[in-house]
């Protein structure tokens, strides 16, 4: 039977049809510009052309009854009838504490997931839409939410906890929650798969470096620490995220350049990390060529992000008490290996030793590092979907 997998931001919405006999995608696709002008489908069935479908929709609701119909349209849908989706696996950002794995969705976790609103307030409305859209054009078929915060769960309170008033987090909820949950998950557990080992038995550093950016520890196959806190803005400096800085800097620049919380809350998201050191680009290819051209800031950008990488590697090693393993995923981690040569460089003291020549791959799945590491580096493609699809599957066959 099958799985549609939906992952729902503000104005798009990404699916996948799983097949979960064989986990073989059926067809996927992304819809762009909901509720904007020039909305757009862009639909591919395993086998067929693109089909791509530009009309008009004012919500996630019309998009959703558009998917649905591109997936059961006799020239090019993937399956005949909807009543062959057995359930949907909706990925949700923000699980809060209430959540440690994924659940199949009822009116209490709705009520949850509302309730956690205001820790995510960007991502978590637009997953909650998605789920009321899809439930009311497939009612009878059962839902799932995965979310992105649940593999954190496991996390100590002395990881978690910051040096704040500890009523804050009494009150406000304010902790770290980490994000990237299910890539983390997947790839720690691919790689001990890999190596044929128990994860039981194994400390693994997981770098997942995209557009966003997390590493965590992961030590017997649970998180114990991970980069993003209470929102995805901590940790490394990323595309256009600031990472970590002194806190002290928002009230300095909110008061020499006479911002408000809104712009400044601008500012740390969408205009600082690489692309607010480099002035050229959020995009690491493009700071790669500006490099190879000679400007400074680029290169300064990347180094930063390295040595972000680095410090963080390094000190979970230490949180650990060692390292047995080290993989990179996501758009820069599966596709840079220059970027992944800037980061090993100088962790030789760790026991990571790459080899150029099989580092020189992009979104493979194998092992990079040479015959004398001691730490195995991997790079694992991530698939977020499949285990919401795994999830999903396991939840609905238990019920
Ligand atoms: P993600 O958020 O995981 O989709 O990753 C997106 C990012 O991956 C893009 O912003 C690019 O910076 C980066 N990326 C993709 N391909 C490459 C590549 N061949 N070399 C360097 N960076 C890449």
């Amino acid at each position: 039977m099958n799985i549609l997998v939906i992952n729902c931001g503000s104005s798009s919405l990404k699916y996948q049809l799983i097949n979960m006999k064989n986990e073989e995608v059926l067809a996927k696709g992304l819809v762009e510009r909901i509720g904007i002008e020039g909305s757009r489908i862009k639909h591919d069935t395993i086998g067929k052309e693109r089909y791509i479908i530009e009309e008009p929709m004012k919500d996630h609701k019309k998009a959703l009854e558009l998917v649905l119909n591109a997936i059961v349209d006799e020239e090019h849908g993937a399956i005949s009838s909807l009543d062959e989706i057995k359930a949907v696996g909706h990925r949700v950002v923000h699980g809060g504490e209430e959540f440690s794995d994924s659940v199949i969705i009822n009116d209490l976790v709705m009520k949850a997931l509302e309730k956690n609103v205001e820790l995510a307030p960007l991502h978590n409305p637009p997953n909650i839409t998605g789920i009321n859209a899809c439930k009311e054009l497939m009612p009878n078929t059962p839902m799932v939410a995965v979310f992105d915060t649940a593999f954190h769960q496991t996390i100590p309170a002395e990881n978690y906890i910051y040096a704040l008033p500890y009523e804050y987090y009494e009150k406000y909820r304010i902790r770290r929650y980490g994000f990237h949950g299910t890539s983390h998950k997947y790839v720690s557990q691919r790689a001990a798969i890999i190596l044929d080992k128990n994860i039981d038995d194994l400390k693994i550093v997981t770098c997942h470096l995209g557009n966003g950016s997390s590493v965590t520890a992961v030590d017997g196959g649970k998180s114990i620490d991970t980069s993003m806190g209470f929102t995805p803005l901590e940790g490394l400096a990323m595309g256009t995220r600031c990472g970590d800085i002194d806190p002290a800097i928002i009230p300095f620049i909110m008061e020499k350049e006479k911002m408000s919380l809104e712009e400044v809350n601008r500012v740390l998201n969408k205009e600082s990390g690489v692309l607010g050191i480099s002035g050229v680009s959020s995009d690491f290819r493009d700071l790669d060529d500006a490099d190879e051209q000679g400007n400074e800031r680029a290169t300064l950008a990347l180094q930063v992000f390295a040595n972000d990488v680095k410090k963080y590697i390094a000190s979970y090693a230490a949180l650990m008490g060692g390292i047995d393993v080290l993989v990179f995923t996501a758009g820069v981690g599966e596709n840079s290996p220059s970027m992944r040569e800037r980061i090993c460089e100088g962790l030789e003291f760790l026991g990571i030793s790459l080899d150029k020549e099989l580092n020189n791959v992009r979104g493979e799945e194998t092992i990079v590092s040479d015959d004398s590491s001691k730490v195995k580096v991997m790079v694992i493609p991530t698939n977020e979907e499949l285990v919401i699809a795994r999830d999903t599957n396991e939840l609905v066959n238990k019920r």
